[in-house]
């Protein structure tokens, strides 16, 4: 994950900057940074924390320009969480002077699966990494800046054409020097990366919720390996791959986006609502209510609701100062999953409840929550989610942590992984939507049809590129 934004173009883009990030807060909560550019100065500041703590009033105006970037940090990579000193350490964007531009400033989300093959081939050129501090602990943007520095073409341009087919893996990238603002998407768009307008300014987001949150008009997604560069108020595109369809992550659409953005060209949260359908046609079951796991769950539940003709009740409340916990670290992860939720004994008590959620990682929260409706007097409690088994985890964007600490296990039978969940949560039953129940809601036909394809590897195994760290290059 991680959010990413800038824009250029505009007095007080910090500003603007801060306000875009604080819409992308979903995609990263650990740390937070802004680099502006003004005159012949660039300002910075990151910090761990929460947007709206660390950028007040005083930050903002320190960072003075009419352009600016800003990275929300969710690590998969370098430092967790534990220290806010370290977090603000490896916190984006990253500066780094690269002769003739001058300090390039990159902001970065996704995940490069080569990164470390990279960098023992740069380390052996004699380049030192300043985020490596133990051979797990390095951060792959530093890999990207090492390239480009190394690289000998004289345009900014020139030189990502050169590094970008290099690397592989999922990365949505905005770069920026005192004459331009680069955004970049991978070459099968795996991350989202948004371009917005808005009077004379150029916006990029990594969801369009933060552009239209900005009152900013969404103008177009950069497409799979296309990097659109910004100069003096102008834009022009260029490819830096062969042209190839989108594998925009499926997961952007069921758990990652936020409901008010757009991808694809459709709605988020009505994709959501269609997912609850197909899984209320694939796994219906008779009973009194149906309750969303909030608010992930919220419109597959809603969706559920609509297709069964089960009434949809609020049993669950969300605490709202409590993030969200997929993205925390594992400790605090722990800590606030029984902090978050509470529920309202009133519409449980003495009913047949379906609890829906998006997805099931390690268990945890669905464990808990069957629990305390059962305390509060549900009758029974059929969980349903509304994605696949996420069986095959990540290389592209997750904690390990949620890789490693998976309920479902590669290649096991669905059948099988709804018997480990139901002795795990205390359900009375547990069904997934299937694979194919999944692209009818996104994409209206089964997955292998003329349908567009989406990344869906955490679901199947079909990893879509190289994954040459783990295992030499082989395509999964
Ligand atoms: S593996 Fe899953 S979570 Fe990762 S990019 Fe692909 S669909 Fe998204």
């Amino acid at each position: 994950m991680c959010g990413v934004f800038a824009v250029c173009g505009t007095p007080e883009a910090a500003k603007t900057t801060s306000v875009g990030l604080h819409h992308l807060q979903h995609r990263g909560q650990e740390a937070g940074g802004i680099v502006s550019f003004e005159g012949e100065h660039f300002y910075e500041h990151r910090e761990g924390g929460l947007i709206g703590r660390i950028f007040n009033k005083s930050v903002v105006a320190r960072l003075s320009g009419t352009a600016a970037i800003g990275q929300v940090r969710y690590s998969t990579s370098g430092v967790k969480h534990e220290d806010v000193v370290k977090q603000a350490r490896d916190a984006q964007p990253m500066l780094k002077k690269i002769l003739p531009f001058g300090t390039v400033a990159l902001a970065h989300n996704g995940n490069l699966t080569n990164a470390k093959t990279l960098q023992l081939e740069l380390a052996l050129t004699g380049k030192v990494f300043e985020t490596q501090k133990s051979d797990d602990e390095m951060i792959d943007t530093e890999v990207a800046l090492m390239l480009i520095g190394a690289a000998i073409e004289p345009t900014l341009v020139g030189r990502l054409k050169t590094v970008l087919p290099l690397l592989e893996g999922a990365y949505a990238f905005i770069v920026m020097t005192s004459k331009q603002m680069i955004g970049v998407c991978d070459p099968l768009g795996i991350r989202p990366l948004m371009l917005g307008r808005y009077k004379g300014a150029w916006m990029l987001a990594s969801e369009t919720c933060a552009i239209e949150g900005l009152d900013a008009e969404f103008v177009r997604p950069i497409q799979p390996g296309e990097m659109i560069a910004i100069e003096d108020g102008k834009i022009t595109s260029h490819t830096f791959s062969v042209k190839q369809p989108s594998r925009l992550c499926i997961f952007e659409h069921i758990y990652f986006s936020k409901p008010d953005s757009t991808l694809e060209g459709k709605s988020v949260m009505q994709t959501r609502e269609a997912l609850g359908r197909e899984l209320a046609r694939e796994a219906s079951i008779d009973a009194d209510i149906v309750c969303a796991i909030p608010d992930s769950g919220n419109y597959a539940a809603l969706g559920f609701s609509q297709e069964s003709g089960i009434p949809f009740a609020f049993g669950i409340i969300r605490h709202h100062y409590v993030g969200r916990v997929f993205i925390q670290p594992p400790d605090e992860r722990d800590r606030d999953i029984s902090l978050k939720h509470n529920i309202v004994r009133a519409a449980v008590q003495g009913k047949r409840v379906v609890l829906v959620d998006d997805s099931l990682v390690r268990g945890i929260t669905a464990q808990r929550i069957v629990a305390r409706l059962k305390r509060a007097g549900a009758r029974e409690v059929h969980l349903r989610l509304s994605s696949p088994p996420w069986q095959h985890g990540c290389y592209y964007g997750i904690d390990e942590a949620n890789v490693h600490r998976r309920v479902a296990k590669p290649y096991e039978n669905v059948a099988v992984v709804c018997e480990h969940v139901c002795a795990l949560t205390g359900a009375d039953s547990v069904a997934y939507l299937s694979v194919d129940g999944m692209y009818r809601a996104v994409h209206g036909e089964p997955r292998n049809s003329t349908c567009a394809q989406s990344c869906d590897a955490c679901f199947t195994g079909r990893f879509p590129t190289p994954l040459t760290d783990r295992c030499g290059g082989r395509i999964h």
